[in-house]
């Protein structure tokens, strides 16, 4: 590409988000450009590949949106297979919710519904038969969960079998160019395009020349993966969770929440209290071995929504970033939704919810 180079839409941000952008924007028939340099703590090969708009639930419009995530993962997996032969697990067989207690037994219980009915010890081993449960638990029913990272390996491929141009470069300022959009990058390069998606995740408020203050935060969290699958389904559970990557016959154990700015690395206390999560909800984990641990960077709003759709000033600007706690489950209806902006027809699905405009425009004083 040279430096006068045109595209009708640029994708900021190669992770989950950007590429689900760039591959439904290109569907579509959008000339689009993939620009992203993975860095270290990237969310979503980091991620545990939740599929859970019913646990800890918003509501209204945004919870619609949530749950029409959900559902669209079952056509979503089906399209990269067809388009790489990939086969990404995938599965909406429910979450389980396990108390360890009495009286978090009870509210659990209160709180149970048709769509996440209450299970009795009984019913929850024939569902799970390595799990402790001695209380029961909750049976969020239609949830599940992505193998995200053979996920985000199979959209790669789709991108390049697709012939969507990635490059492999930083983006260091954005200018309005009248209608368009000019963006340089750090080799020189620069590209001008009439959409400009920004999916950057965590670090998409460092590149500069950006509308508006764009309140997005890195929110760290840590992960360890075990040798063994003993469950079929994720379960939550003594605050942690274990989620099963069966293809690798191992379970990953999660999480934490951590405002420590950009840095990455595992703690010996978060990696104790996965061991004794894992050990309380699967006794038999008490023994196994450790894979690996690692850290990634949630890309966090305020209130833990995306921010999904057009600057209010400069409707060239699509912004696609700060999926906070759900950026795997919101990955494939994001693409849909920037993807229709682009081609300049309606958002399929109402993003009143995650507008920029519910946040100021500059940031806050330090007082
Ligand atoms: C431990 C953990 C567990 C999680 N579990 C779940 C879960 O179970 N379910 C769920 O739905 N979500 C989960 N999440 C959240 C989810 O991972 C994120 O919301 C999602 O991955 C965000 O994707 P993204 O593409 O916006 O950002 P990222 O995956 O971080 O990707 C952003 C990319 O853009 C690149 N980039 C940024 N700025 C520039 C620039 N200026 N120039 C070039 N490239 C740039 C970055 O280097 C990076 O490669 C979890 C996150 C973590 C950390």
């Amino acid at each position: 590409m040279t430096s006068s180079d045109f595209v009708e839409v640029l994708v900021l941000g190669d992770g989950i988000i950007g590429l689900s952008c760039a591959r439904a924007s290109a569907a579509r028939g959008l000339a689009t450009c993939l620009v992203g340099r993975r860095r270290p703590g990237v969310a979503s090969a980091a991620a545990a590949g939740f599929l859970a708009p019913t646990i800890d639930p918003t509501s209204g419009a945004a919870l619609t949106f949530m749950v029409e995530g959900r559902e669209r993962y079952r056509s979503f997996v089906d399209e990269l297979r067809a388009a790489t032969g990939h086969d990404i697990p995938f599965a909406l067989d429910g979450i389980l919710r396990v108390p360890g207690s009495e009286r978090e037994a009870a509210a659990l219980r209160a709180s149970a519904d048709a769509a996440s009915p209450w299970l009795d010890p009984a019913e929850v081993i024939e569902l799970e038969p390595a799990l402790h449960a001695p209380y029961g638990a909750r049976h969020h029913a239609a949830d599940g969960m992505v193998d995200n990272q053979r996920l985000l390996r199979a959209l790669e491929e789709a991108i390049a079998l697709a012939n969507i141009p990635r490059l492999n470069a930083e983006v260091q300022r954005i200018r309005m160019a009248g209608p368009l959009v000019s963006v340089a990058m750090d080799d020189g390069r620069a590209l001008r395009c009439r959409y400009l998606v920004l999916a950057g995740g965590a670090w998409q408020p460092l590149v500069e020349g950006l509308p508006r203050h764009l309140p997005v935060l890195p929110l760290r969290g840590q992960m360890m993966s075990l040798v063994g699958s003993p469950v079929t389904r994720p379960v939550f559970g003594f605050g942690g969770y274990l989620i099963p990557r069966p293809a690798d016959r191992q379970v990953m154990v999660g999480s934490t929440s951590e405002a420590v700015g950009f840095a990455l690395g595992t703690t010996d206390a978060a990696l104790t209290r996965f061991r004794d999560v894992a050990a309380r909800l699967v006794p038999s984990l008490a023994r196994a071995d450790e894979v690996r641990t690692w850290s990634g960077f949630r890309p966090m709003t305020y209130d833990g929504l995306p921010i999904i759709g057009p600057d209010p000033d400069n409707p060239a600007v699509l912004y696609a970033c700060g999926h906070s706690r759900n950026g795997i489950l919101l990955a494939p209806i994001t693409g849909d939704a920037i993807a229709a902006l682009a081609a300049g027809a309606p958002s399929p699905h109402d993003l009143s919810p995650f507008s920029i405009a519910r946040f100021p425009a500059s940031a806050a004083p330090i007082s």
